[in-house]
């Protein structure tokens, strides 16, 4: 059998050496390179856009658009502005000269003095038309420092998400228009990378503090319930719950109360390794899931916690008291053949005992706790430990 033929075979014909001064008189090699060239560019673009969709932050989609610029423009340099995702945040800054972050004189805090040029105007262009559009506003003279050639918005669905500046080539060539079009093409690749990324975010995390939502929690839950026995390793469960915040409440108002749960949600954050599945429950209450911890190692996480917690003063416009948590850890292994629900029912049921016990402190999930604790409580003698 023959070899499939190749799209290019007709250019071993002998005809077309019997008639290249012809072709290559009318333009048709010409032609051919710039479809090759078209080609490459297509298939850099593609394979740029899946490197980019492969990322899973912001930094990280930002690092792989600059390495697909940088390769295909060697720019001197390219800056992200890149808006907060929440009002308490400040604008990311984030420079490159030679694929490596760097840093830059730029002092601007809001893009929204690009706003509406962005809006009439949704594609990549010359920095000094964008200049001259908008004028002597602050926030380009800071930008005008850096001298940069480019401009191109990242554009959400009704937001300008972010302005990434490209320096001028390192080859000193202009830009082409085709390579303005690919810079616009991969924006939008960034763009949806950010919106995908975005939208993961915000069903997995709770809106007030930043951490998991329970919905999370119980899926990553049943995930390691699967894994230990799956590879017979274990894990441990500790609940939270903020000691007598209903009066805190209703004795410094909901909004303190608020920054309260803030500023506790920051300390679960800073207490976990980067494995451990911190999260808001609901309410004042919060979880976290630790895997490959035993009940000895998840104490002494709920332990250094709950120490941290009862020193934490919350700055407010008045001086706030401070609060403590009860814990309760629930550990699980392979053996114990426990559903999501029940090993969250037994770290409830020992945090129950926690308050039972005078709050302010941490108890194990044990075999017959709530029978103790219902026969402890009708013998009256709530300071003897389980
Ligand atoms: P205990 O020590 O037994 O847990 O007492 P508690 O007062 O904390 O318990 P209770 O369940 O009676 O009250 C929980 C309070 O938590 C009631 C509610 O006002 C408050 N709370 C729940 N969610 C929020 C919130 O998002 N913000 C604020 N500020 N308060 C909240
Ligand atoms: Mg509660
Ligand atoms: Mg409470």
């Amino acid at each position: 059998m023959n070899p499939p033929k190749k799209n290019n075979d007709f250019l071993e014909d002998p005809r077309i050496i019997e008639n290249y001064a012809l072709l290559q008189d009318i333009g048709v090699f010409r032609y051919l390179d710039r479809l090759h060239k078209e080609i490459r560019d297509y298939q850099s673009l593609l394979a740029g856009a899946v490197d980019i969709f492969n990322r899973t932050s912001v930094h990280d989609i930002m690092d792989a658009a600059v390495w697909q610029i940088s390769d295909q423009f060697l720019p001197s340099f390219i800056v992200f502005l890149w808006r907060p995702l929440q009002a308490k945040e400040d604008l990311t800054i984030r420079g490159y000269r030679n694929y490596k972050v760097a840093d830059f004189p730029i002092s601007i805090h809001s893009i929204t003095a690009f706003d509406d040029f962005f809006h009439h105007y949704p594609r990549p262009v010359n920095y000094r038309f964008m200049a001259e559009y908008i004028g002597n506003k602050p926030a380009l003279r800071s930008l005008d420092k850096i001298e940069p050639e480019l401009v191109a918005p990242i554009l959400g669905p009704s937001d300008l998400y972010g302005i990434i500046l490209v320096g001028r080539k390192m080859l000193n060539a202009d830009y082409s228009s085709e390579e303005l079009d690919y810079l616009q093409h991969l924006m939008s690749f960034v763009s949806n990378a950010i919106q995908n990324h975005l939208h993961y975010e915000r069903s997995v995390r709770d809106v007030k503090t930043g951490l998991f939502n329970h919905g999370f929690l119980m899926t990553r839950l049943n995930e390691e319930i699967a894994r230990s026995r799956r590879l017979n390793g274990f894990a441990s469960v500790i609940v939270i719950d903020v000691d007598n915040f209903k009066d805190f409440n209703d004795n410094y108002g909901h909004l303190a109360g608020d920054r309260v749960l803030e500023n506790i949600a920051l300390l679960i954050k800073q207490s976990v390794r980067t494995e451990d599945i911190p999260s808001r429950f609901g309410g004042e209450e919060f979880t976290i899931l630790l895997p490959d911890a035993d009940k000895f190692t998840a104490w002494r996480v709920a332990e250094r916690l709950r120490l941290s917690i009862s020193e934490m003063s919350v700055p407010w416009s008045h001086p706030l008291p401070r609060v403590t948590i009860s814990c309760g850890i629930c550990e699980f292994h392979k053996e114990s053949q426990l559903t999501a629900e029940e090993i969250i029912n037994r770290a409830d049921e020992a945090l129950y005992q926690s308050k039972k016990q005078g709050r302010n402190r941490s108890s194990h999930w044990k075999s017959g706790l709530l029978f103790k604790l219902e026969h402890k409580n009708t013998e009256r003698k709530p300071d003897e430990r389980c």
